[in-house]
C-alpha cells in the first residue's frame, strides 16, 4: 500500500482511538493500511483524512472515517466471513471490509460509482471484493447466506430480502429511520427463532433508494 499521506493516516487512527473509542484493531489496522485519498475525488485529497465524509460523484458521500471504523467494528467480522455491502459508493468501505473480512461481494445503484470503486479496489491489489451494479435492496442471493451484511445508504427500514439473506447468528448493520435526510444507526442479529434489534445512535446518510428503499424522487 502506498506511503503517501501515512502521517494523516496515522492521526486519524489515534482520533478514532481516543475520540471515538474505536478499539477493534484489525479494523484500526485495516484504515491504517488502506489509502483513503485515492477514494476522493482529487481536488479533495488533502482533506481526506479528516473527520467528516466528503463529496464524490454523482451526489453521493464517502463516509466519516468514524462511521465507517464503527459500522465495520459492529459487523464483528474476521477472515473467514462472507460479507454483503449494499451502497459501495467510492468503494472505500469495500476496500476496509476487504482487509478484515474474507470475501466481500458489493453493490452500488449508480453505475459510473460501481465501476470507479472495483477498478480503485484492483489498482490497490485487493482481490477478494467485488463490486457489482444493481438494486442492494434486492441483496444478493447467488453468494447468500451472509456472516454480516453492512447497507451505508438509509432505507425506511430494514429491507426483507436482506434479512433473509443472512446467516442465524450473522449480524446486520444499517441506518434507518422515516425520515430521508436523518436516521439511527441499527444493528440487527439474527438468532434461532427471529431477529434482535439494537440501536446504535443518531447519523445522517444519503437515502438507500430501491425496491426496498425509498422511490426514486
Ligand atoms: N461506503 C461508501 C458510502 C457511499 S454513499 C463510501 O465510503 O464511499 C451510499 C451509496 O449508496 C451511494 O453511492 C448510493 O448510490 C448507493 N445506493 C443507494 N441506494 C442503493 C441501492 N438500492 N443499491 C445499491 N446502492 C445504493
Amino acid at each position: 500500500m502506498p506511503q503517501q499521506y501515512r502521517l494523516q493516516r496515522e492521526r486519524m487512527i489515534e482520533w478514532l482511538r481516543a475520540h471515538y473509542r474505536i478499539s477493534d484493531e484489525r479494523v484500526l489496522r485495516a484504515m491504517a493500511e488502506v489509502p483513503r485519498h485515492r477514494f476522493v475525488p482529487e481536488a479533495l485529497q488533502s482533506n481526506a483524512y479528516g473527520d467528516h465524509a466528503l463529496p464524490i460523484s454523482a451526489n453521493q458521500t464517502i463516509s466519516q472515517p468514524f462511521i465507517v471504523a464503527r459500522m465495520t467494528e459492529l459487523l464483528e467480522v474476521n477472515a473467514d466471513s462472507k460479507v454483503l455491502e449494499i451502497g459501495a459508493g467510492s468503494g472505500y468501505q469495500t476496500a476496509v471490509l476487504a482487509r478484515v473480512a474474507g470475501s466481500v461481494f458489493a453493490i452500488e445503484r449508480i453505475a459510473e460509482l460501481a465501476r470507479e470503486a472495483q477498478r480503485r479496489i484492483r489498482e490497490l491489489g485487493i482481490y477478494n471484493a467485488t463490486v457489482k451494479c444493481f438494486d442492494g435492496t434486492l441483496g444478493w442471493d447467488a453468494h447468500a447466506p451472509y456472516d454480516a451484511i453492512l447497507a451505508a445508504a438509509g432505507g425506511p427500514d430494514v429491507p426483507e430480502p436482506l434479512l433473509a439473506q443472512l446467516k442465524v447468528g450473522g449480524r446486520l448493520v444499517m441506518p434507518t429511520g422515516q425520515s430521508r435526510e436523518s436516521q439511527r444507526l441499527v444493528r440487527v442479529v439474527r438468532e434461532e427463532k427471529g431477529f434482535a434489534r439494537e440501536d446504535h445512535g443518531a447519523c445522517a446518510f444519503v437515502p438507500l433508494i430501491g425496491r426496498y428503499g425509498w422511490n426514486e424522487n
